[in-house]
């Protein structure tokens, strides 16, 4: 790039920032993105470029200063100014009706309480000094805690800078959402490590990291409900200062209530007890406080807590059962791990008869055994999760469980990797893992071949049909015949779904060989910067950490993959057998020329296309950028209804949204075209 003069770089990253704050705003404050990631990205990484060339431009509120930095050695203390207090506990509806019973007498009249969700999460403080952010705490003790500003930049709905230049202290939760709760977790078991109990001890350990780059990666959320002193702010009730608050530029939450009277707080706490499953979050009760603030300073606190709030707790849920056996699996990895089979028991809607022991560590930390009673509850309402044995009643005769020395399914040593909390099975001609990485090949973000589901495959690899990827494209029909249940017709389909995605573009294929750490997100970034298998497999370790979001770690791994022989003649096997290496999609820079009628809009597909797949229809309404999603809500543009379309119609038509058929979407694909 050409370099600018001081004052035009000057001019244009302010334009940049405002930009990027204003989409950072839009996305991880409201909830509602309003452009594509690409165009996020673009523009981000023009910034960066100008901040590498003048230093000087950096500000304390540049989007780029939320990507962590230096590593700490510890963390300082901060006194709080304004010590955090806690809140009463109530865990009944007779304890509700006492507490209002004696706030009315203390007031002489009856209240209207603001109830909000109690998110379970950890409680943290956040200091402006004339609208910008200068120190982020934990809540400690409440009038101690640790000093994590370094840690709370990352977190990106947390504002750097408000909308208003006060000074002000706020306080709210900080946490992790149960979807990267739940993928951080799976990430963490596959890598060999220790996982967390719950999304709390998540967002609670990914902010007690030294290293801020570590709580970037942690997509941890917030919401903001209280300030330490109202002063600068004009709000006179609870209400109004949280609408103060998301005025000036926080996140807080939708769900709160205004009630009169106090069973219609309870309504609203019985309401959300149902709907606590289906929120984003975890949350683990409900915040009632008297609204108005006068009250509140009439009613005053008592030596622990306000008296004009309580929080009511949710029971636990819980349930008992006993552990029947304890199955290991081999992983894709060659990490194996444990599953406890338990009689089923109903647990928070469902019936839960497995969950993961993760590996052989918590088998021992939580004194397994098999024949054990143990209490199961859900992590993140989502996953079932031993909490503990019940010692008393443990059968007399139960002996200390005994953890595999040998893979079950190769008989290899298994052994304990630096560092790993997980057992390991290292003989990389392991069938489970070889059945594992071609499950992984075939699935549907990576080459996407219908029809080959675990047991074909596993049956594929038991008669030597296939030993690696590269041999399903030399597969013949006479072959699949000798597999069980595949008759002429599957046979068919299933070399016509091998054939079709020979012709994917390479992103597929980077994320199917299963390098590690290279999800599909990372291996469509290194797709479109390298344009070809060949050319990712000369990259080096630099040239990759130079892009945007990729780090040491994937570097290293896609390095070391590389360096590997075996790697390049199954590179030129696929090759010769006529799959794709080299990346089809649209280079971001090229997408910001696209003309098309889905730009920037959110379809839904739903129905039987008859011209498309529904994967091809994704693909070309994406490249033409648009953003296909499962769900329609009001944030939908355009439902596309092929055959048969069912409730995804009937909502779409409920709330007024564009409906199309397939023969208006093909002719927005075929009309839409890039500008050279
Ligand atoms: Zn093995």
């Amino acid at each position: 790039m050409e370099q600018l003069s001081f004052q035009k770089a000057q001019q244009r990253a302010e334009a940049l920032r405002t930009e990027l704050n204003k989409y950072a705003y839009q996305y991880y404050v409201k909830d509602q993105p309003s452009v594509e990631d690409y165009v996020y990205d673009k523009k981000y990484q023009e910034l960066v470029n100008l901040e590498t060339d003048y230093p000087n431009l950096i500000t304390a509120d540049s989007p780029t200063q939320r990507v962590g930095g230096k590593v700490l050695e510890g963390f300082v203390k901060v006194i709080h100014d304004t010590p955090l207090y806690s809140l009463n506990d109530v865990f009944n509806k007779d304890e509700l009706i006492a507490f209002d019973e004696r706030v009315k007498k203390a007031v002489g009249h009856s209240v209207s309480y603001c109830c909000e969700l109690k998110i379970d999460g950890l409680s943290i403080s956040l200091k402006y000094e004339n609208g910008l952010f200068v120190q982020g705490a934990t809540r400690g003790d409440g009038s101690i805690g640790e000093n994590i500003t370094e840690n709370l930049k990352t977190v990106k709905s947390i504002p750097l800078r408000l909308t208003e230049p006060l000074s002000v202290e706020v306080r709210g939760e900080c946490y992790m959402p149960k979807e990267s709760f739940v993928k951080l977790n799976e990430r963490r078991e596959e890598e060999g490590k220790e996982v967390f109990a719950n999304p709390r001890n998540a967002a609670a350990g990914s902010l007690r990291q030294l290293d801020s780059k570590v709580t970037a990666h942690r997509n941890l959320s917030t919401f903001l409900y209280t300030l330490a002193d109202f002063g600068p702010l004009e709000a006179t009730t609870q209400d109004q200062a949280l609408s103060e608050l998301a005025r000036l530029g926080f996140r807080t939450n939708d769900e709160r209530k205004l009630c009169d009277t106090i069973d219609e707080v309870w309504e609203y706490i019985e309401a959300f007890h149902e709907k606590r499953n289906q929120l984003s979050y975890e949350i683990d009760g409900i915040v009632v406080k008297v609204n108005d603030f006068d009250l509140q300073d009439q009613l005053g606190f008592t030596v622990k807590a306000p008296r004009w709030a309580a929080a009511y707790k949710f029971p636990p849920e819980e349930a008992e059962t006993i552990i029947e056996n304890i199955e290991w699996t081999v992983g894709r990895t060659g990490v194996i791990t444990p599953t406890a089979i338990m009689n089923p028991v109903r647990l928070a809607g469902t019936t839960v008869s497995r969950a993961s022991l993760h590996n052989s560590d918590y088998i021992e930390k939580k004194e397994i055994r098999l024949n054990d009673t143990v209490l199961v509850y859900k992590a993140g309402d989502i996953i079932p999760e031993v909490a503990q044995v019940i010692m008393e009643k443990r059968p007399s005769d139960s002996t200390p469980y005994e953890v595999p020395t040998h893979c079950p399914i190769c008989d290899s040593e298994l052994v304990h990797l630096d560092e790993e909390v997980a057992l390991r099975c290292i003989n990389p001609k392991c069938p489970a893992q070889i059945k594992e990485g071609l499950n992984h090949f075939v699935s549907r973000n990576a080459m996407n071949i219908d029809g080959l589901g675990p047991s074909v495959l596993a049956q594929m690899y038991d008669k030597h049909l296939v030993s690696d990827v590269a041999d399903l494209y030399a597969l013949e029909k006479e072959q699949l015949l000798t597999l069980d249940k595949i008759k002429d017709k599957s046979a068919e389909n299933i070399l016509q779904a091998i054939n079709v995605s020979r012709e994917n573009s390479v992103e597929r294929l980077i994320f199917g060989l299963g390098i590690r750490h290279v999800g599909s997100k990372a291996a469509r970034i290194l797709a479109e910067h390298f344009g070809s298998l060949h050319d990712l497999s000369r990259a080096t370790k630099e040239e990759i950490i130079e892009l945007n979001t990729m780090g040491e770690t994937i570097a290293d791994s896609v390095v070391t993959y590389f360096e590997n022989d075996e790697v390049h003649d199954l590179m030129k096997e696929l090759a010769d057998r006529g799959v794709n290496l080299i990346y089809k999609g649209l280079r971001t820079s090229q997408l910001e020329e696209v003309e098309s009628p889905f730009k920037g809009k959110t379809i839904v597909l739903t129905g039987k296309l008859l011209d498309y797949t529904r994967e091809d229809a994704k693909e070309k309404i994406e490249n033409l950028g648009g953003k296909v999603t499962g769900s329609v809500s009001k944030k939908t543009d355009i439902v596309v209804a092929g055959e048969d379309a069912g409730s995804k119609l009937t909502k779409a038509q409920s709330l007024g949204i564009d409906v199309w058929d397939e023969t208006q979407m093909i002719q927005a694909i075929e009309t839409s075209h890039l500008d050279e």
